[in-house]
């Protein structure tokens, strides 16, 4: 029988799925010999020593509610060398010796500096609503974020078609656009305005210029982090070209995080749990447990980190070639 210990936390913004993975870990590693401890409010609660025993059933009942049963939290504290060097003692405090992080990007150049600096064995599993990290082709969240966005569209479009409207809706996803462009595609939304596009401006100037006056609504998804200006601001400029369209605006915020988690996001987060357990039963430091081809897969964190996950352009057009507008450029492509 081993005798490690492990501590889990969820860090950075919350995302449907990080209950089924927090469950995983705790399951999968007391079956493997392990005592697996709860830290709450992620690294904030890891430097106050907000840590305790996690048993089989304190995680019944968790795995179909949204959120994270360990809260999260952002810390400033954590970014300095003191305030790691703070939650290295409170893990030895335990003798804990594994941490598993369940977040974002940040949540691992944060975990990645911690595991150079001490001796604990840190393994991230990528939980986020953004889809926006390298070296997995999903993140926990996505999916249900999706969801509810594409719900939230198809509600707004009826209202949008009633009126003759058109709408600017934002959606989250930080500086990634795999929200904005796959609810484009599955609201059939007329544009998609994502950050790793230039030239977004003129898209839905044309878009709009060239609308047929008998079409019911348009609909225009805006990623909240493009260059160009967020749904508020791309509308205020477009309401002064198009003074007789009449222009609605509607921001998705918080909803999108929060809700039932969807059957996809508890079933990959189950196994990436497991995987990050095996990971540790294999000495593995310093590793994301990524989602490559329906299977897990080890990244290394410093190249989670480092590199970017892009859309591919080709995914755009394809994506724009369905829609009643279709650019210059993709028309072009197509022929
Ligand atoms: P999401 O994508 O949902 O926002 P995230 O993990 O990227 O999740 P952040 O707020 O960027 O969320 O990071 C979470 C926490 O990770 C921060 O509050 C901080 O404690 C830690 N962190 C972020 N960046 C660093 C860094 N450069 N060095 C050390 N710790 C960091």
């Amino acid at each position: 029988m081993i005798n490690r210990k492990i501590g889990v936390l969820t860090s950075g913004g919350d995302a449907p799925g990080m209950n089924a993975a927090i469950r995983a870990v705790t399951r999968a590693g007391i079956n493997n010999g392990f005592e697996v401890f709860g830290i709450r409010q992620g690294y904030k609660g890891l430097m106050e020593g907000d840590i305790f025993k996690l048993r089989s059933e304190d995680v019944s009942g968790i795995i179909q509610t949204g959120g994270t049963f360990l809260q999260t939290a952002r810390s400033n504290e954590f970014r300095t060398i003191e305030g790691r060097k703070l939650a290295h003692e409170q893990l030895q405090k335990y003798n804990i010796d594994s941490l598993v992080v369940i977040g974002g990007d940040g949540s691992f150049t944060g975990a990645n500096l911690f595991s150079v600096e001490t001796n604990i064995n840190v393994i991230g599993i990528p939980g986020t609503i953004d889809n926006d990290l390298y070296g997995t082709d999903y993140t926990i969240g996505y999916d249900t974020a999706l969801n509810t966005v594409v719900q939230a569209v198809d509600k707004i479009r009826d209202t949008a078609n009633s009126h003759n409207r058109v709408f600017f809706v934002e959606v989250m996803g930080r500086e990634a656009g795999f929200i904005a462009i796959n609810s484009c595609i599955a609201c059939g939304a007329e544009v998609a305005v994502i950050p790793e596009e230039q030239g977004q401006l003129d898209k839905v100037r044309d878009c709009l210029s060239t609308r047929d006056y008998k079409k019911k609504s348009t609909i225009i998804l805006v990623a909240e982090g493009t260059e160009e200006g967020n749904a508020m601001e791309l509308s205020e400029k477009i309401k002064v070209e198009f003074p007789k369209l009449e222009i609605r605006i509607s921001i998705l915020g918080h909803m999108q995080r929060g809700g039932t988690p969807s059957a996809k996001d508890r079933i990959v987060a189950s196994f990436m749990g497991i995987a990050a357990v095996e990971a540790l039963l294999d000495n593995q430091k310093s590793i994301m447990i990524g989602w490559q081809n329906e299977q897990p897969v080890h990244v290394p964190l410093n190249k989670v980190i480092k590199m970017h996950k892009g859309i591919p352009h080709d995914y755009l057009l394809r994506a724009e070639s369905i829609s009643t507008f279709i650019p210059a450029e993709t028309k072009n492509i197509l022929k």
